[in-house]
């Protein structure tokens, strides 16, 4: 029999996607969202532009409301209301009205549980000062942008997805920005090098970039807020904004006994059940399988919370007949000014940390064909499994197709794609749009060549004094740009009359700008005898990131 009264704790992503789905699934159930803040399905993803005036109209957070879900969806929807205690044996919820300060108890058939993640507010001294906000809510965001009204100098701590997106907004609001970073790089998820374009940016607009320090504590002062670091340095702020990462809201479910993860993360089965068969739960506040490992994650994104809120509501009304939870990839883009980063799938530092065997190549190349106007570089990087070419993770960054890409990858992840797959796939390519050999063909062919051991590549410049280092960029740019080690230069197009110049008893390493050249060059030494390896990625940091990359077509 179909359950009648469903009761959903939280009623922004997977509340109101579960709840949205139940009421397709079933006109008869009484579905009623308990809600402890004033909206119900706002964009949160969007907060932040509204503070910078990106999305100028507030209004369109409000993506519905208590009465839109009443018309739309015959929801019932109680805002500034909170959940307060389950009772799992006597399937009831008891809830507290913010307004009146009433409890009640509602009997449930089935409830959900999306109450989402919290921004950790760490217990430091000083941290209750009004002027030192965490943004989660359309409230958050208004006093953010009331207090941003007054003071020209911001402080934002955690240099994760939304704290670069804070820094980027503010500074369009004209302010003195800080950004300060607790690991030696911007997007912590990131493996560092693949940062590093995007720490230029920020660099580039204004903002101060402060990597490896922490925040010790805040003195509130009348005119300003200090921040003071680890490390002694204090900064002098009108707002501070902390964005070091979330933590589950799961203290209704702890105290109901249900079944957390060792971070604190609700466990659930496929069908997004919890350890009580009438309890579901989503979101942020849920653990699942990863979707590239048999292991488990969290992942605090928007896709994930709306998917596992549908798949609880398909499991409630189609029972055997609903498609599980697949698990989690962790696919997460983010935008500083002109530059564009992203992952999916695991990191190098998150598969050394696990200890899995991987093999990695870095390509370069433009967003489309180098001809066609307004061509702009791009970086991408791939992980793979060893024995099978199986697709483990990819990065990318850019100035524009990153998501394109990305999106590509994510995909391949997700089919069980190997890297000999990613060279036959057939990208759409027209010159406004990519290249004949998309970058994503180009990580393909580059993973197939090591495969096939037609070249060794190295990410780190060689320290060993025996080892001969040729750099076949253009005598202009090696001057230019001089590798930070001793090299021979030996432009690319005189390799071949050149040789005489090499000695092949001991190992050599090319590079060039992109990874390309070096590449190429590689070729030709191994064919003439030598012990070669190529610098893969190439030197691109002495290079214009902005102008495209000028890389030949062979
Ligand atoms: C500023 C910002 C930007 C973001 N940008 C992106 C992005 O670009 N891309 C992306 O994928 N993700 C982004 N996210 C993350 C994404 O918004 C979350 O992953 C998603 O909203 C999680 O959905 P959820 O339903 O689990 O939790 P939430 O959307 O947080 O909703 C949970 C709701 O439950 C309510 N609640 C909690 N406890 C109770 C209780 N006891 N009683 C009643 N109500 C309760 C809360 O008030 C809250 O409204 C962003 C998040 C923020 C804050």
């Amino acid at each position: 029999m179909n359950p009648k009264k469903l009761v959903v704790v939280g009623g922004v992503a997977a509340g109101a996607s579960f709840a949205a789905r139940a009421r397709r699934l079933n006109e008869a159930a009484e579905i009623t969202i308990i809600e402890r803040g004033p909206d119900v399905s706002f964009a949160n993803c969007g907060l932040p532009y509204h503070i910078g005036g990106e999305i100028p109209a507030r209004d369109v957070l409000a993506v519905q409301t208590p009465q839109s879900l009443k018309d739309l969806l015959n929801l019932k929807v109680r805002t500034q209301c909170e959940a307060i205690q389950i009772d799992p044996i006597g399937k009831r919820l008891q809830i507290k009205d913010a307004l009146t300060g009433q409890t009640e108890w509602m009997d449930y058939d089935k409830l959900m549980l999306s109450p989402g993640a919290s921004p950790i507010r760490p217990p430091i001294s000083g941290i209750e000062d009004e002027r030192i906000f965490t943004l989660r809510n359309l409230q958050d965001m208004d006093r953010i942008i009331a207090a941003a009204e007054t003071g020209m100098r911001a402080v934002v701590i955690g240099a994760g997805f939304i704290g670069l997106e804070m820094a980027e907004q503010l500074c369009r609001k004209q302010m003195k920005v800080q950004l300060v970073e607790l690991m030696n790089q911007v997007i912590p998820p990131l493996d560092a090098p693949m940062t590093m374009l995007l720490e230029s940016e920020l660099r580039r607009n204004g903002v101060e970039v402060l990597l490896g320090d922490g925040i010790r504590d805040f003195r509130p002062e009348n005119e300003h807020v200090t921040c003071r670091l680890n490390s002694g340095t204090c900064l002098e702020a009108d707002i501070v904004i902390m964005s070091i990462g979330v933590k589950p809201d799961n203290e209704l479910a702890r105290a109901a006994g249900l079944t957390l993860g060792v971070r604190g993360h609700l466990v659930v089965d496929e069908y997004q059940r919890t350890s009580n068969p009438d309890i579901y739960a989503a979101g942020d506040a849920v653990e699942t399988l990863d979707r590239v490992m048999p292991a488990r994650t969290a992942v605090p994104m928007g896709g994930p919370a709306n998917r596992q809120g549908r798949v609880a509501a398909d499991h409630i009304f189609l029972g055997e007949k609903a498609r599980p939870y697949p698990g989690s990839l962790g696919t997460g883009i983010v935008r500083a000014f002109d530059v564009v980063a992203g992952i999916t799938g695991w990191s190098e530092k998150r598969l050394q940390s696990a200890g899995h065997a991987y093999e990695t190549v870095t390509v370069n190349d433009n967003h489309h064909a180098s001809y066609y106007p307004g061509a702009k570089p791009m970086t991408l990087k791939i992980f793979w499994e060893p024995n099978s070419g199986r697709l483990l993770g990819a990065q990318v960054t850019g100035f524009e197709g990153v998501d394109k890409r990305l999106d590509v990858l994510a995909t391949a992840i997700i089919a069980g794609m190997t890297v000999e797959d990613l060279c036959h796939l057939e990208l759409a390519y027209a010159p406004p749009f990519g290249a004949a050999k998309d970058i994503i063909n180009l990580a393909g062919f580059a993973a197939c060549n090591r495969r096939d051991g037609l070249v060794k590549h190295t990410p780190e410049l060689p320290t060993d004094p025996r080892v001969q280092v040729v750099d076949v960029r253009g005598k202009p740019l090696a001057e230019a740009f001089p590798p930070p080690i001793s090299t021979l230069n030996i432009p690319f197009p005189t390799l071949r009359a050149n040789l005489g110049k090499l000695d092949k008893n001991r190992p050599v390493v090319t590079l060039c700008a992109f990874g390309k050249m070096s590449y190429f060059a590689a070729r030709i030494l191994s064919q003439q005898g030598f012990d070669v390896t190529s610098f893969s990625g190439g030197l691109k940091a002495n290079v214009d990131p902005r102008s495209p990359a000028k890389l030949p077509t062979a």
